[in-house]
This record gives structure tokens, C-alpha cells and sequence, in this order.
């Protein structure tokens, strides 16, 4: 309060709103561009770390404005709207400032809508998995299944996870989500091996970051394989870069309890991230996803598939098995199998399947070498 105060005017008020909340008031300014400075200077000074017994704090604060006398608003209309662009700030990242728009209010009002649908989807059990098929782009067997959400929502349908897992994320949904997904999965899996035991199946589940840095995150992994009978090593789970970096020291540690389950990672998008390659020799990762976007340019010519050939060479360097996301064509195939690329993943072998289908193309493909793509 010290800090934003002595950023201030004593014309000026300033009040707490309750939580991490702050609404100032600037009257008599004649020129929006002071206000901007002001917002910016606010926004410098949280930056600026805090001493708290002997510890360096590190925070930052967003900033939503509003200007009055647009239309005669009240009071409470113009908090209202400073709230509401104070939202806007924040979805954009740390320390941003954002001005009031009408449309915003619209879409803060969908995002509402949805966390509201979200949390009973949560409570009430909305969610159902489709299982892509991963495959040995040689043969065209299938070696594993790649668990993906989606929400089944009664009355708009099925709703694809880019339109929620964010949302999920950001309000801590994503843990019983992702648990269920865990849980289910593994379920599946397990049944899977054993009635299909001559493919070797491995089970695929995407993680995010937020159950990742939950410290149980490794018990309650050996927890669900306990219960499902899931051997350790047909599960792979999918991390991301974003994973990695966020703090690594946690991270390794994380990683090596997981490792010590027996279970393989992947990490998936790789390319798209931050691909430090020192990633991949500090943490121990067993399986490279190439990222759709450099898979799209093969087969194109020599330059296009210049990315995914390097990736793929890195993978063979560092003994990863490399698995190909998003192959669409025949083309991209074969020229993946001439590069070397062991696995891959995409609409041209089988797109996401519901329980039904994965066994029918199971059953189809047993015995699992008779099936050439
Ligand atoms: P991802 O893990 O990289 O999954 C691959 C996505 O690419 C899937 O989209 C899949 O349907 C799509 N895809 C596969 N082959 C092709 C292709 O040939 N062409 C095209 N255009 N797309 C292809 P989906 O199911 O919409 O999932 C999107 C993302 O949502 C996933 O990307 C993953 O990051 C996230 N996600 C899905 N399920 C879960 C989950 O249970 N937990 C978490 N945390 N994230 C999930
Ligand atoms: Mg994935
Ligand atoms: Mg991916």
C-alpha cells in the first residue's frame, strides 16, 4: 500500500477492495496520457522486489483502467468496468495495463459461463476420452494410444480441450480433471494390454503443468497404477517444455521420483517450447514428440523437412524414440520412414477414437504386423 501510495498524487485516493485488490482514483486529469504514466510507474514499482524477514519477494501487479464522464457512469459502474479490464490485464500475462472496452465485459462474461459449466462438468462426471493410436510409421502397427480429453457437454456437444484446458489451468480445475484423466486411462490400459496382449500397447497421458508441480504428483501416480494394475512402463506421460523451465531444480527432482516409478516420458510439442537442448540432457526423457507444425512441411521438398530431420537425428543422438505428431499423407509418411522416424501419430493413420473403434482397429489388425499403411 507504502509503495502505490508514494506513486501518487495526495489528491489522489487510494483504497484497498479486499484480497490483492487496490482501486485508485485520479480526478482533475484533463489528459488520458498522464493516466498511462501513472498505471506505468504503479506497475514499475510492484516490480521492484520486497524485503519480508530477510527474504527477497518477487510480485507484480496488473492494471485495468477506466475513464469516467463517457456516459454519465456511477460509481459502481466505473469499478465495475476497471474490474472488468483489470481481468483483461491479467489473462495477458504479469504486470500489463489494460483499458476498459465494452466487448470485454462480453467476454468475461463467456469465460464465466464457462468456468461455471466447467465445474460441473468437474462435479458431475462430463468428461469422456478418445484414444488416438500411435504407430509404427513402418509397419503401421499400433504401439500406443494416446489418451485426449473432451467434454461432453449436454446441451453444446463435444467440446475439443483446446477450448477448456486453459481455463481449467487457471482455476486449478485441471487437478481433478487431470486425475480422472490419469485414472481412467491407466484403466483402460491396463484392460487393453491384457486383452490385446500381442501389441505391447504403451498408454499416453498428457500432463499439465500445474499436476506436475503438485507435490504428490509421483504418489499419486504409483497410486493409480497400483489400483489399475498398469505396469509402470507401458505409461508414458506427456509433458511439456513449458514444464521443464518453470523451475528446473524442482523439476529434475520430480522427474527422477517419476523415472523411479518406471514410467517413460515424453515431451510433446517438442520444437514449439523454449528446446534448450540442454532439456534433454539434464532431464531423463525417453520419447521426442516433433510438433505437428514441422511434420506439415514434409515431403514439401529438402528445406521444409529440414527441422523435422534434425529432430529426428537429436532423438537418434540421444537413443529417444521419436514419435511424429499430426502425419496427414501418405507422402509425409514415407518420407518420415525415410528420415529415420520410428513412431508417428496423425489423422492419415486414424484420427482420436472412442472405445468402440480402438477395439474394432485392434481387432481388425490382430495379428498387429498384417496391417501396412
Ligand atoms: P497434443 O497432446 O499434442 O495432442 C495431439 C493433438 O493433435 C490432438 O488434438 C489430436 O487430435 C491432434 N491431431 C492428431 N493428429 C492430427 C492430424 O493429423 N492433423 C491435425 N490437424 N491434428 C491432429 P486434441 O485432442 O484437440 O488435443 C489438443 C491438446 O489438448 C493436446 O495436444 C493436449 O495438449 C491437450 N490435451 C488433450 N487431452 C488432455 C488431457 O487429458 N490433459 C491435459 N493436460 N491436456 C490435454
Ligand atoms: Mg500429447
Ligand atoms: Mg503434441
Amino acid at each position: 500500500a507504502d509503495r502505490l501510495q508514494s506513486c501518487l498524487r495526495d489528491s489522489d485516493t487510494i483504497a484497498r477492495f479486499g484480497g490483492d485488490e487496490f482501486s485508485i482514483l485520479l480526478e482533475g486529469i484533463d489528459d488520458e496520457q498522464t493516466v498511462y504514466v501513472v498505471a506505468d510507474r504503479l506497475v514499475e514499482s510492484m516490480k521492484q522486489p520486497f524485503d519480508l524477514n530477510d527474504r527477497q519477494v518477487l510480485s507484480s501487479a496488473s492494471v485495468g483502467i477506466t475513464f469516467s464522464g463517457l456516459r454519465g457512469e456511477g460509481a459502481e459502474e466505473l469499478l465495475a468496468n476497471a474490474d472488468v479490464a483489470m481481468y483483461a490485464a491479467k489473462s495477458q500475462g504479469k504486470g500489463c495495463i489494460e483499458t476498459y472496452r465494452p466487448d470485454m465485459r462480453r467476454s468475461l462474461i463467456k469465460r464465466m459461463d464457462l468456468e461455471t459449466g466447467l465445474r460441473r462438468a468437474v462435479r458431475d462426471g462430463e468428461f469422456i476420452l478418445h484414444y488416438q493410436p500411435i504407430v509404427d510409421v513402418v509397419d503401421g502397427r499400433v504401439t500406443g494410444l494416446e489418451a485426449l480429453i473432451r467434454w461432453n457437454d449436454p446441451e453444446r456437444g463435444v467440446i475439443p480441450p483446446g477450448e477448456f484446458i486453459p481455463l481449467a489451468e487457471e482455476t486449478g480445475l485441471i487437478l481433478p480433471m487431470g486425475k480422472w484423466v490419469l485414472e481412467q486411462a491407466c484403466a483402460q490400459g491396463s484392460a487393453w494390454r491384457s486383452k490385446y496382449s500381442d501389441f505391447d500397447l504403451k498408454i499416453s497421458v498428457n500432463i499439465s503443468a500445474r499436476q506436475f508441480q503438485q507435490p504428490i504428483f509421483a504418489s499419486e501416480v504409483a497410486d493409480v497404477l497400483r489400483v489399475t494394475k498398469l505396469a509402470p512402463s507401458s505409461l508414458v506421460l506427456e509433458l511439456t517444455e513449458s514444464i521443464l523451465v518453470q523451475d528446473s531444480s524442482a523439476a529434475v527432482r520430480k522427474i527422477r521420483e517419476l523415472k523411479e516409478l518406471g514410467v517413460q516420458l515424453a515431451l510433446d510439442d517438442f520444437g514449439t517450447g523454449y528446446s534448450s537442448l540442454n532439456y534433454l540432457r539434464a532431464f531423463p526423457i525417453d520419447v521426442l514428440k516433433i510438433d505437428k507444425s514441422f511434420i506439415d512441411g514434409v515431403a514439401k521438398g529438402a528445406e521444409e523437412s529440414a527441422l523435422a530431420r534434425a529432430i529426428v537425428q537429436i532423438g537418434e543422438t540421444l537413443s529417444l524414440r521419436t514419435v511424429a505428431e499430426g502425419i496427414e499423407s501418405e507422402e509425409q509418411a514415407t518420407e518420415l520412414r525415410s528420415l529415420g522416424c520410428v513412431e508417428g501419430q496423425g489423422f492419415f493413420f486414424a484420427r482420436p477414437l472412442d472405445l468402440d473403434a480402438v477395439e474394432s482397429l485392434l481387432e481388425d489388425r490382430v495379428p498387429a504386423a498384417s496391417y501396412t499403411a
